[in-house]
């Protein structure tokens, strides 16, 4: 079974990142969404209901798995037995990131990063920008994949 796994803050989990999941489908046989995370920088929405949030959203898609990881990527990604990461691109400061990790993560462990580019539809889409407009009070149900929901 050809499996990737997806790293990521996610926090929260957008439309964008629903997106990519729905296209790697399409190449490998699971995706299992690694939700990354650091004690020190706790970030908005709890982990724990980032993952049971998520879990709910993909229940009835057996092919997706939800997992947290305080660690390297490349070390979850060696214990969900995956040799691949699956990365989004949405511009070119994507691309400078995204292709430095990514050399890191050949470098060091021999991981492959398979990059997705973002659909016309989700390119201008980020958790930070989502995270500011609920700060400021708009409602951010349009950005999220329908039938996600966060209790916060
Ligand atoms: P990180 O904190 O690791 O950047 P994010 O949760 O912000 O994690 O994003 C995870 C991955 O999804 C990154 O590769 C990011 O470039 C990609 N991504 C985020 N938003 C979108 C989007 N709207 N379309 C395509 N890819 C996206």
């Amino acid at each position: 079974m050809k499996s990737v796994l997806f790293p990521g803050s996610f926090d929260p989990f957008t439309s964008g990142h629903a997106n990519l999941v729905e296209r790697a489908l399409a190449i490998f046989d699971q995706v299992v969404i690694g939700i990354g995370y650091n004690i020190a920088k706790p970030g908005w929405i709890p982990v724990a209901e980032r993952v049971s949030a998520l879990r709910e959203f993909y229940m009835a898609e057996p092919r997706v798995k939800v997992i947290s990881y305080d660690r390297l990527t490349v070390d979850a990604a060696r214990e969900q037995g995956t040799r691949f990461i699956l990365r989004g691109v949405r511009s070119i400061q994507d691309y400078e990131y995204e292709l430095r990790l990514a050399d890191t993560n050949r470098q060091i462990e021999g991981i492959e990063t398979v990059i997705l580019f973002s659909d016309i539809r989700y390119g201008h889409l980020s958790s930070s920008m989502v995270r500011e407009l609920h700060h400021f009070g708009r409602d951010i149900m349009q950005f999220l994949p329908q039938g996600l929901k966060y209790n916060i």
